[in-house]
């Protein structure tokens, strides 16, 4: 099976939720467990949430999600177009957080890799930042 979505939507932390359950509905046609269901789903929250957290801190702005499903894989890209990040391999450090004074950990990008099979990210300053994760689904079903 083949199967795309594209999702575009303002970055206000009531549509992280919105994103988080759009991408668990999006994959229930593989019959995943519900630990890949809550895997997908925390890794979207994550990137997600420093889309509208970091990528625009001071302003709205829009966020794009593409999901795509061939076969067993999952592949979802997570799009902002706002600020940047100015020292990538810095913040993909676990702890690292440009917000301490806030109640984040640093932990984001850390639990992203560790929930799904594969992440990059591509960020340029004054840009945007793209998040591309891919994981495999269900694969002792054969379809
Ligand atoms: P936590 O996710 O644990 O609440 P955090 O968001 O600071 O804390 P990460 O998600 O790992 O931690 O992100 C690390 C850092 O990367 C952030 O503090 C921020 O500086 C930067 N960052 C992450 N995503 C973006 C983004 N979309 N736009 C701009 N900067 C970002
Ligand atoms: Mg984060």
């Amino acid at each position: 099976m083949t199967n795309k979505i594209r999702l575009y939507f303002s970055s206000i932390s009531e549509n992280e939720a919105f994103a988080r359950n759009a991408l668990a509905s999006f994959i229930l046609p593989l019959n995943p467990t519900l630990s890949e269901v809550n895997d997908v789903k925390t890794a979207v929250s994550e990137a997600v949430t420093n889309a509208i957290v970091h990528g625009y801190p001071d302003s709205v702005g829009e966020v794009e999600i593409i999901a795509e499903i061939d076969g067993n894989d999952l592949h979802i890209e997570i799009s902002d177009y706002g600020v940047g990040i100015d020292d990538l391999e810095k913040a993909l450090e676990p702890f690292y957080s440009t917000r301490v004074e806030s109640e984040r950990s640093g932990m984001g990008f850390t639990i992203m890799k560790t929930f799904m099979d594969d992440v990059t990210v591509i960020s340029k300053l004054n840009s945007g930042t793209k998040v591309k994760m891919s994981k495999k689904i269900n694969l002792n079903s054969a379809r």
